[in-house]
């Protein structure tokens, strides 16, 4: 396990701004940089709730002014939030947003740590929070984080004393660091995670304030500042061409699933960290004051010192290889020293060092990007030293066991190439993020290894050691197998190297709602991960469903193909729904994962294996109006699922709506926050009351106060609020049980608001023109009842609906309720005479 820890460490020790994909080429300033890093024996943890709460700015400082190592301890992936930039959501977000933070790291010069906590959305306080997570569990994870990563500072981006005050992720992700800051010296707390770490006690706790949080810049500069220290991070590095704030700016520039893709910025900029707890401050305040942070910290570390500081000192930026004996020595040295964390921490470093001075090329390729356990690749080991330096290339020895001997000198920039079979087991495990192999908690990742916990990413399993004697003394380079290709319009390009089940399968349509009782055909793509693919799939379905054929032949050809089958499915008579599986026979073996690819310039690609299913739905759904308008704002698939039940929808652009157009609708529905996004709306709105007017339905979904671009949301006074309903299973009370919109043409009932997922609603108006009618009330634990989340108002002939309900949230989880419901919002005013004669008795 231990030399997977290799990548991070490159990656914190040349820092140049970098292609995610490419190996690391140090340049003799990034080498210098590197050798001021390895004679820096000091520590820094920053801990917040999200990928992007991170303050590269302050990261960027620690890793590269004071040359500390720097951590950042994310509590979640982020698998919660939006995709600005594909279709990646939840678990597959989670791991856009894992790889966008190592692309950070890259750049800032960090390392990066997680714990097992999902992010399940938007929470009010850490006491909710810390119910959904497991707060123990929790616990365990930043204590085993601290007792790894042995920090002697660690800095909360947040304030743990300040509850209710921000996301209750993020209170909580600094109320946990403020207690396992003690706990993780504590040889009773969590005895378990001796097996892997010793217990540690970090020097100082420090919270990342800002002169905001003393109310205003006025205030903060009254404050007495006894307990802040302060950075400018906006300082100059020559060796880079860089100021501080320059790398920050790139470092979170990659969270472009965020859209944090920014501009640069420069010049002197002040960040304050408030001491909380731990040794006290003394007089020159600095963050490592009083801890001794020179080789002489560790036993036996000041000869060691002795060499490297002279090497630093007279570093040769023309040919750094002159410093190889020198290194060496100090390799040699490091070996015997008994700190087994820094002896660990030290030696990656130092040969990373030495390997960059002695100019080696060191790479072992594979001739494919993947392939199945129980299969043979080719490997090519590419080895050059590009120094006068004596290097003998000993042997290789690969994760499979094989040791190839050599004893061959490596002339100064002879290329060897040496061909080698790499023999993947049946043991081998899948190329897969390993928080996703098993189904968790709403809350918490499923880890079943304790060893995997924390990591950023599943340790790659196939990789070769490069054995070498420089000027006689052993040292060893271990390479991950990566697989390298060309592509005309991009240039040379790599992966790394993956190993894939032989087949896997795909159903296209992840819910399937059945708005009757009538068949429907449903596609299902299995592709192979291997030539010559045998088999027969068959799908696993519910017993009240049925499914014809019950099995069809796979016979694929070539690695990669597809093959596309068709099954028919039919409903049960009823409301009822269930999950789908298809089931992939191949000899006596079963596949039931999907293979799914995640491709993007800014990370390394991603292969994610997670279990194919299908949510069906037999809705109980009655209808009216048919011809449906869409406008798109920041993204939802509420068109698709409104298709799903039979209307048929039209986007339409914004720049389109005129009467003529909107005649032809009988409702037009307006997509999440279009009023924040779209500047056009605000030319369109009236013709939109127009429609209305003249007896055409408008829904309107939730959007924020901030930033509207119309003045009139609504035909009449309507007032966005904050207000929002986090809790999905709070109570729902009917205010108007009569009104129509609950009663035509669908019944609802409570029912219909059971398995709503991650929150009611958001954004509810709080105060409305008595035109409008409230028709649900609804309230977090412990708050006042928000009665804004449906409102209905008859404009003209028409109905004007304005809903923060999350629709957007529940269509596409397939919750039966919420079609209902807005299957009356689309059919209001359209009801047969009869029906509301009776409606209004
Ligand atoms: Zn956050």
């Amino acid at each position: 396990m231990r030399k997977h820890l290799l990548i991070p460490f490159l990656c914190a020790l040349f820092c140049g701004i970098i292609q995610a994909q490419q190996p690391v080429k140090p340049s003799t300033t990034d080498i210098y940089q590197s050798i001021q890093k390895l004679n820096f024996l000091g520590s820094v943890l920053y801990v917040a709730a999200h990928p992007d709460d991170e303050n590269t700015s302050l990261i960027s400082y620690m890793s590269n002014h004071v040359k500390a190592r720097t951590g950042y301890l994310a509590i979640t992936r982020g698998d919660g939030g939006q995709n600005l930039i594909g279709p990646e959501i939840t678990n597959l977000l989670g791991v856009i947003r894992t790889q966008e933070l190592l692309a950070a790291r890259r750049i800032d010069g960090g390392e990066q740590f997680f714990t097992r906590a999902t992010d399940f959305g938007f929470s009010k306080d850490p006491e909710e929070t810390l119910s959904i997570w497991n707060k123990n569990d929790l616990l365990s994870d930043v204590v085993l984080a601290i007792r790894k990563f042995k920090p002697d500072v660690i800095i909360n981006r947040f304030d743990h004393r300040t509850p209710g005050t921000t996301h209750g992720h993020h209170t909580s992700s600094a109320m946990l660091s403020f207690e396992a800051f003690d706990l993780a010296n504590d040889k009773s707390a969590f005895p378990d995670l001796l097996k892997i770490a010793d217990v540690w006690q970090p020097k100082r706790l420090f919270y990342n304030t800002s002169p905001w949080a003393f109310g205003s810049p006025e205030e903060f500069e009254k404050a007495d500042k006894t307990n802040l220290i302060t950075f400018d991070t906006g300082i100059y590095y020559p060796l880079k061409g860089l100021s501080n704030n320059e790398v920050s700016s790139m470092a979170s520039s990659q969270h472009l699933s965020q859209g944090f893709g920014r501009l640069t910025n420069r010049g002197s900029q002040n960040e304050y960290i408030e001491f909380l707890k731990g040794d006290a401050l003394v007089n020159n305040q600095t963050v490592f004051s009083g801890i001794d942070t020179s080789w002489n910290r560790i036993k036996g570390g000041k000869a060691i010192g002795d060499i490297l500081y002279k090497v630093e000192q007279e570093f040769n930026f023309k040919d750094p290889s002159v410093h190889l004996s020198d290194l060496m020595k100090a390799y040699q040295l490091l070996q015997s020293i008994e700190d087994a964390h820094w002896k660990t921490i030290k030696t990656k470093e130092l040969e990373s060092v030495i390997e960059a001075c002695a100019g080696l090329y060191l790479e072992a390729s594979a001739e494919t990007s993947s392939s199945t356990p129980n299969s043979k690749i080719k490997l090519n080991i590419e080895a050059l030293n590009r120094s006068n330096a004596t290097i003998e290339l000993v042997s290789l020895s690969q994760t499979d066991g094989t040791t190839l001997q050599q004893n061959s000198l490596l002339k100064q920039n002879i290329k060897q190439n040496i061909k080698t079979d790499y023999t993947i087991t049946n043991k081998e495990i899948y190329t897969t993020p390993y928080w996703l192999a098993e189904k968790g908690t709403v809350g918490m990742y499923k880890v079943d290894d304790i060893n995997l916990i924390g990591f950023p990413e599943t340790p790659r399993q196939v990789s070769v050691d490069i054995n070498l004697k420089i000027n006689n003394n052993p040292i060893t380079i271990t390479k991950h197998v990566v697989y390298r290709f060309g592509k005309p319009d991009k240039g040379e390009l790599y992966r790394p190297f993956e190993i894939i089940p032989e087949a896997s399968a795909k159903i296209p349509e992840k819910v399937i709602i059945f708005e009757n009782d009538k068949q429907k055909n449903i596609e299902i793509i299995v592709k192979a991960g291997r030539d010559n693919l045998e088999g027969f799939v068959e799908i696993n379905h519910p017993k009240d469903w049925s499914v014809t054929p019950e099995r069809q032949s796979v016979s694929i050809a070539y690695k990669d193909e597809e093959q596309r089958f068709i099954f028919t499915i039919i409903p049960p008579k009823n409301q009822n729904e269930g999950y789908i599986n298809p089931i992939i026979h191949v000899n006596d073996k079963v596949y039931t994962k999907e293979r799914i690819e995640i491709d993007y310039d800014h990370i390394p690609y991603q292969t994610v294996l997670e279990p194919s299913e299908s949510k069906i739905v037999r809705l109980d759904i009655k209808k009216k109006g048919d011809n449906i308008a869409y406008i798109a704002g920041a993204g939802d698939v509420v068109p698709e699922s409104l298709q799903q039940i039979g209307y048929h929808v039209q986007t339409i652009n914004p720049e389109n709506i005129n009467a003529e157009t909107l005649s032809r609708f009988d409702a037009v529905v307006v997509g999440i926050r279009a009023y924040n996004t779209i500047d056009e709306l605000k030319f369109k709105q009236q013709l939109l009351f127009d429609f209305v007017e003249k007896g055409g339905n408008m829904i309107v979904q939730y959007n924020t106060n901030s930033r509207l671009k119309v003045d009139k949301l609504a035909p009449y006074d309507l007032k966005l609020s904050r207000d929002r309903v986090t809790d999905e299973n709070a109570e729902v009370r009917f205010l108007n049980p009569n009104h129509p919109i609950l009663n035509y043409p669908n019944k609802i009932t409570q029912e219909d608001f059971e398995g709503w997922t991650q929150e009611r609603g958001l954004y509810y108006p709080d105060s409305w023109a008595s035109e409008f009618t409230p028709i649900l009330s609804m309230n977090d634990k412990g708050e006042t009842p928000k009665d804004g989340s449906l409102l209905v108002a008859k404009y003209g002939k028409g109905y004007y609906i304005y809903t923060g309900l999350s629709f957007f949230r529940e269509f596409p989880e397939g919750v039966s309720g919420a079609y209902r419901l807005f299957a009356n919002m689309l059919s209001i005013g359209k009801e047969d005479i009869k029906q509301a004669e009776n409606l209004k008795q």
